[in-house]
């Protein structure tokens, strides 16, 4: 494949910020996590609770973070 999607964990939990919060709270609630799917390259992006909130809060800022980048 000579396409490069330039998706991106960070990118889509801006993409989850502009989500209705009511609405990530219902999916947190019946799944426990939120999996957000790249059309693009098949990528999936699965936020649990923890991470929507660090979200929330303007971003990972890397102490309670266990993504390895
Ligand atoms: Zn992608």
């Amino acid at each position: 494949m000579s396409f490069k999607c330039t998706c991106s964990c960070e990118r889509y939990g801006e993409v989850l910020k502009t989500l209705p919060q009511h609405e990530v709270d219902e999916i947190i609630e019946e799944d426990g996590q939120v999996d957000m799917y790249c059309d693009y390259c098949g990528t999936h992006y699965v936020y649990d609770a923890v991470d929507i909130a660090a979200i929330r809060k303007g971003g990972a800022d890397g102490e309670s973070n266990d993504i390895i980048y």
